[in-house]
């Protein structure tokens, strides 16, 4: 039994998923609401002056020419997707695993998702891709699920070949590379979002495309304003998805710190990745030399996996399932055809994996209660 005596936190939990009440707690909040009582009067409140800011950071970041500022990281699939010419009745490939909102964003460009099962890293199986192209394939949606990296280098060569515009999905995956290559940086676009669970994150919905296209850029810049070139022109038809100045505040604020987030995710991650290595009935999922993974979610297989998940939360430990049921089973996505059992990979992953709190402001007596209270059960 563990020896550790860890305090409850406001949730309940010894070890609480969420990040939130520390990351905007009593060391930073008077000091961010500074920073908006300085912006506020300035009016600048739509697509101002610490949204452009924010751009071109972002893009320093992910080491891309461009970056635009949307309002979701759904929103910045989706746009992404009718830039790059996806429209009614084309088919685009993603992941069947993925979060709901990849599949949303290609509905709602009246296109049909076509999935391909994934790999026990989380991302699409590359080798799944060609045999899932037809005639109507308009685009291909790569989804670095976890903070783990899809095969890019293979799944370029794809696209490449097939001439097909590639969407990173890299929402859960900010700086997150394969050989030094960021994340975001191998499609037409990289699309990310902002929400207050993702690696940086803002005081709501946020997101943000990458490109290295100046053309696209352009472009995905009038989709997001009405199809506005400037006041008065109005040159195709868009709708409003901006990012909101306000969060762009928030994220100039934040941004100084993602790489100490990414680097003490990856250090959390590596002391659980030995603690529960040990237990003979976790699997900890491959890690390759030459990629960065983020672990946005810090998952490993688990054998009775129920019952893990009923038993670390009633010691306190807050874990989680992404995700149960398979995107491709759920009922809304029904019209699509697929059923039960099409992508054994995905399914097995439903019922094995298990989430566990990888964030940085864990201490290291609440990861080393996690691993105990694993070998607890396992005995
Ligand atoms: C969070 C997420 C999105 C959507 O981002 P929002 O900002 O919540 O709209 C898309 N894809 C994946 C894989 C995500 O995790």
């Amino acid at each position: 039994m563990s020896n550790i005596d860890l305090p409850l936190q406001p949730n309940g939990y010894k070890v609480q998923w969420s990040y939130l009440p520390k990351q905007f707690g009593p060391n930073s909040i008077d000091e961010i609401l500074g920073l908006l009582r300085d912006f506020v009067p300035t009016g600048d409140l739509t697509l101002g002056k610490p949204v452009r800011e924010f751009e071109e950071r972002f893009a320093e970041l992910i080491g891309t020419k461009h970056a635009i500022g949307v309002n979701s990281g759904t929103d910045a699939i989706r746009l992404s997707l009718k830039a790059v010419g996806v429209g009614p009745g084309d088919e685009v490939i993603t992941t069947a695993n993925t979060f709901i909102a990849t599949v949303g964003a290609i509905a709602e460009n009246y296109a049909r998702p076509v999935f391909v099962d994934c790999t026990d890293n989380f991302c699409m199986d590359v080798s799944h891709v060609e045999a899932a192209i037809t005639e109507r394939t308009k685009a291909i949606v790569p989804v670095h699920l976890a903070g783990q990296m899809t095969d890019m280098p293979a799944l370029m060569e794809i696209a490449k070949k097939h001439d097909l515009p590639v969407v990173e999905d890299s929402c859960q995956c900010i700086l997150g590379s394969i050989d030094g290559r960021s994340a975001g940086g191998y499609g037409r676009t990289g699309c990310f979002s902002l929400h207050p669970l993702k690696n940086l994150n803002v005081w709501g919905d946020g997101g943000i495309i990458v490109t290295n296209e100046d053309d696209l850029a352009t472009h995905l810049r009038r989709l997001r304003n009405h199809g506005l070139a400037d006041r008065d022109r109005v040159v195709t038809m868009g709708g409003n998805s901006r990012l909101d100045s306000l969060h762009a505040v928030i994220g100039n604020w934040l941004i100084d710190q993602v790489h100490f987030i990414t680097d003490t995710r990856i250090d959390n991650a590596a002391v659980l990745d030995r603690g529960l290595g040990k237990l003979p009935q976790i699997t900890i999922p491959e890690r390759f030399d030459n990629r960065k993974l983020v672990y946005h979610l810090y998952i490993v297989f688990a054998e009775r996996r129920d019952e893990l998940v009923a038993y670390c939360k009633d010691k306190g430990v807050e874990v989680k399932v992404h995700y149960p049921i398979p995107v491709y089973q759920q009922e809304g996505l029904r019209p699509y055809g697929y059923t039960a059992g099409d992508f054994p990979v995905t399914d097995r992953h439903a019922r094995t994996m298990i989430s566990f709190p990888a964030h940085e402001h864990l201490t290291e007596d609440q990861l080393l209660y996690m691993i105990q209270t694993v070998a607890d059960f396992y005995g």
